[in-house]
């Protein structure tokens, strides 16, 4: 099956066409800002144009929530002119193929659990640590989507009851204390402010306020698979994201659940895919419900 899939982020849309996997005329544009649902509306009738007669299904990939077609977040204002941007009934203005939704970090999932032997991993997480913490779940063999769209969303889970605010409202998330935002929203109160990026380069010449800095988001990811595993019998947990990749990182999450009673142990990888887990994510997702 040729799928056109989709990838819709803050600010680019990739396109492409995927067939068993493998991605070609992959195009890649700026998400709209000014006039964003009318301006999104152009572009999604744009690039439907441009791949027209050469797809038997289109799949979608987008930042925030899917909630019955329609796109949202836990916090709408996050998405500006895009909220409640009803997805489904714009692409279906201009094609008659079934058309498949799902949230980004979700068809990350799908895609690392392409890679996996589905007999031995049934229970599978992909937990993304970049910007902010967001994750797609696999159970039983199958990504739970279902019914509000929001699952999966374990950056939102709890942390630390005293902890900073996080972007979704609530106190002590993971994201607000994990997230490559939580550490730039630490770092950048330094004597000498640094980015993220300048905190990992400290992390690893061993610089005390990074090291502790670092160590903190890690033994947080640590905890959030620890959760995971207790509560669904996780059996593998792939971490991806610039943090979650970032050199030094995973060993860090690794120890520190390594320290735990072995209930919690879980086995952790590092995400094979960078740019494209939503495209070919999208697409295997469609495969399976073709
Ligand atoms: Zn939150």
């Amino acid at each position: 099956m040729r799928c056109l899939a989709l990838d819709i982020g803050g600010t680019k849309i990739a396109s492409a066409l995927v067939k068993n996997g493998l991605i070609s005329q992959r195009r890649q544009i700026s998400t709209p800002q000014q006039d964003a649902a009318e301006a999104m509306h152009h572009t999604l009738a744009d690039i439907l144009q441009q791949y027209q007669g050469q797809f038997e299904a289109v799949s979608v990939a987008s930042t925030g929530i899917i909630n019955n077609g329609v796109l949202t977040a836990l916090n709408p204002k996050n998405l500006g002119g895009l909220a409640f941007f009803p997805l489904q009934e714009s692409i279906a203005r201009h094609t008659d193929k079934p058309i498949f939704l799902l949230n980004d970090v979700q068809a990350a999932a799908c895609a690392e659990y392409q890679h996996q032997d589905k007999q031995a991993v049934e229970n599978f997480v992909f937990i993304t640590v970049s910007t902010g913490v967001g994750g797609g779940i696999i159970q039983n063999g199958k990504l739970l989507t279902q019914p509000n769209g929001v699952a999966g969303h374990i950056g939102h889970t709890l942390a630390d009851p005293n902890g900073p605010i996080c972007g979704c409202g609530r106190r002590g998330c993971v994201e607000a204390i994990a997230s490559g935002r939580a550490i730039e929203a630490v770092s950048s109160q330094w004597e000498q402010p640094c980015t993220p990026k300048q905190v990992f380069e400290q992390f690893r010449s061993g610089k005390v306020q990074a090291v502790e800095l670092v160590e903190k988001s890690a033994k947080t990811i640590a905890n959030l698979v620890a959760d995971l595993t207790i509560g669904l019998d996780t059996q593998k947990v792939v971490i991806g994201g610039s943090v979650g990749l970032a050199e030094g990182y995973l060993p860090l999450v690794q120890q520190y659940l390594a320290e735990m009673p072995h209930f919690y142990h879980c086995e952790l990888e590092a995400a094979k895919y960078g740019g494209d887990a939503g495209l070919i994510g999208a697409a295997a997702w469609a495969e399976q419900h073709f």
